[in-house]
């Protein structure tokens, strides 16, 4: 039997290791943009088409190739960065394994532009499948120019296992995030299907992030500084209230290459212990130079992790490091974290004379009958539309002093547990319905009804109203949109301003209306559920929410009803006077289920006569 055994041909064993280099279209951005870099450029222009898919071209001013070194660079294992195996631990280049251009030309179409400064012609070169197809001298601008055509081309199934543009262009916004923020002194440009994305001037750190995630960014960064024998670590952190519920703008980079860790982000929210709300993640932008012999990045050519010799030194230096930072900069929580307590009684009562309680029994009370209300608990939506102006009129709707806070702290502690569920869903059929007069205990109204003393959970009971009045509206037409005679401008970062625009048909069927600026968004419609002050909140909730993933239309339109209610009901009771909360529960107790939040959360309790009697 003859020896089995064979060495794969060059463009297979090329294939297969641009399986590892190049995933999608970013990893050929990223390592593109990484050579620039290592190439001394100081401007970068990357244009796309199709999220990359058919055409990605980035030019630098950089140092140039000759026509040898052209040739060669597309060679697998050609690098001029490392020349013994001691560089390998005194890198200061990005890319040193030789591999990016080989695997990019073995899964696309590739031209490469480039000329070295003082040369009098540049080198063409076109390569598909890693053959050349042409090389021939050229004129053209000094640095190089790459321009790569219909990635994998050649390999159906990777072509196929790419996602949806939308998902493709946001790996890429991700990759250029990084690199712009790890080299604000070099200018970049993003270019997608002849739309201009980011236009970065080469400035100060400071100005690049506020140039990346937009101007409210600006009085939000507290500068972090600090240089030890082990680790200089610099770099802003946000005061907590840029804090965002999701993790989104946590940026960590060594010797300016971005990487993933756990460890040393726990260090950073170890060192926010206390000053910000629950599950919510600070923002960080912290660059760490540590000498490149302690460092291991000869890991996975795709990874972002990165190993770190001294790495319990370096985080308990990076946490107090970010608490002396914060400390310094007097960060206080600008959250009010106490919640209301006192005992709340509107004006009109408290300087009443205490009356002493009289319990009436009402002897010809009979629990099996239904409670004769008269009302119609199914003509929420005739009432809709008015009450959805009332809202305005009568201050309902969410005001812009109670702001942020109301709202995050929503998961308020539990109504003291005085009923089982099955005698809850029994006491809802014989409700009765409260009448005046109403006392407010903190965020509880609490009133007389027949079977004792009613505990409303205000702030549940209004987002449920108005969850359950919009979704009603919103299933025979769309959200009333409410015009603004001044359009407002929010400023957002090119990712939310992608996610945003993702799910433009539903916004602006719920009411949104908006043009885009750069990044900036003018706000010309809002929902008429919102007012001026709770719009920033609210787009911000829905950013948050389109950030964690892909939803389908159906989650949306829940979502953004749901968010909108939440933001609308971020109401203190306290800025309402007795005839409004009177008014309020009359609308509330129109509902078909009073009882309970959508997520199971007790919004009504009763403490029966007995229970009150037992009290003394
Ligand atoms: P590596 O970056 O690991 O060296 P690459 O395959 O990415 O490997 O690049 C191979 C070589 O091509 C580089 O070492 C560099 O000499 C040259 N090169 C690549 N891109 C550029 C560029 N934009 N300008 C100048 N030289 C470049
Ligand atoms: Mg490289």
């Amino acid at each position: 039997m003859s020896d089995l055994i064979r060495l794969l041909p060059d463009h297979i064993a090329n294939q297969i290791a641009a399986g590892e280099v190049v995933q999608r279209p970013a990893s050929v951005i990223k390592e593109l943009v990484e050579n620039c870099i290592d190439a001394g450029a100081t401007k970068i222009d990357i244009v796309i088409k199709d999220a990359g898919r058919t055409l990605i071209q980035v030019t630098d001013n950089g140092k140039g190739m000759s026509p040898v070194d052209a040739r060669m660079a597309f060679e697998r294992h050609a690098t001029s960065k490392i020349q013994a195996a001691e560089d390998l631990y005194a890198l200061t280049t990005k890319g040193f394994r030789g591999e990016a251009l080989a695997s990019i030309a073995a899964v696309a179409q590739v031209t490469l532009k480039t000329k070295r400064p003082g040369d009098d012609f540049g080198t063409s070169i076109q390569i598909e499948a890693n053959k050349i197809i042409q090389q021939e001298p050229v004129q053209c601008a000094e640095g190089a120019s790459f321009e790569v055509k219909n990635l994998f081309y050649n390999i159906p199934a990777r072509r196929n296992f790419l996602k949806s543009d939308n998902i493709e262009f946001k790996h890429i916004i991700d990759d250029v995030e990084r690199v712009a923020l790890a080299h604000p002194d070099i200018a970049f440009r993003l270019i997608h299907n002849e739309q201009e994305i980011y236009n970065l001037f080469a400035v100060p750190l400071r100005k690049r992030i506020v140039d990346v995630f937009g101007k409210n960014y600006s009085d939000k960064l507290v500068p972090v500084n600090e240089v030890t024998d082990i680790v200089r670590i610099e770099g802003f952190v946000c005061k907590p209230e840029a804090a965002r519920k999701t993790r989104g703008e946590q940026f960590f980079f060594v010797n300016n290459r971005f990487f993933r860790d756990n460890y040393f982000n726990h260090a950073v929210s170890a060192a926010f212990e206390d000053i910000l709300p629950p599950k919510h993640f600070p923002t960080y932008f912290l660059f760490f130079e540590v000498d490149p012999k302690h460092i291991d990045v000869n890991v996975h050519p795709t990874k972002t992790e990165i190993k770190f010799e001294e790495d319990k030194a370096i985080y308990s230096i990076l946490r107090s490091t970010v608490m002396a930072a914060l400390g310094k900069y007097n960060i206080k929580p600008t959250l009010d974290f106490e919640r209301e307590t006192s005992f709340d009684v509107p004006a009109e009562i408290r300087n009443q004379p205490a009356v002493e309680p009289v319990i009436r029994v009402n002897p010809f009370y009979n629990p099996f009958e239904a409670p004769s209300t008269g009302h119609s608990r199914n003509n929420s939506n005739a009432s809709g539309k008015a009450f959805t102006s009332a809202l305005h009129n009568q201050g309902f709707g969410a005001s812009g002093s109670s702001g942020f806070q109301g709202f995050w702290s929503g998961d308020m502690d539990e109504l003291p547990e005085i009923t089982t569920e099955s005698e809850q869903q029994e006491l809802h059929e014989k409700l009765s319905r409260p009448t005046g007069p109403f006392l407010r205990k903190g965020h509880l109204v609490l009133c007389s009804v027949e079977e004792g003393l009613m505990v409303i959970h205000f702030q549940r009971a209004n987002e449920k109203l108005l969850y359950e009045r919009s979704m009603t509206n919103f299933m025979y037409q769309p959200l009333e949109s409410q015009q603004l005679l001044f359009p407002l401008t929010k400023t957002c970062g090119m990712q939310d301003k992608l996610v945003w625009e993702n799910h433009k048909n539903l916004l602006e069927r719920v009411g949104f209306q908006w043009t885009w600026n750069e990044v900036e968004m003018e706000i010309s419609g809002i929902p008429s559920l919102l007012n001026e002050q709770s719009i920033h909140l609210a787009i911000d909730m829905l950013l948050e929410r389109f950030q964690m993933g892909e939803i389908d239309a159906g989650e949306i339109v829940h979502v953004i009803i749901d968010l909108i209610a939440r933001a609308a009901s971020n109401v203190r009771i306290q800025s309402m006077n007795e005839s409004e909360i009177e008014q309020f529960i009359e609308h509330y107790f129109e509902l078909d289920n009073v009882m309970f939040t959508a997520k199971g959360k007790k919004i009504i309790g009763i403490i029966s006569n007995q229970q009150l009697l037992n009290v003394l």
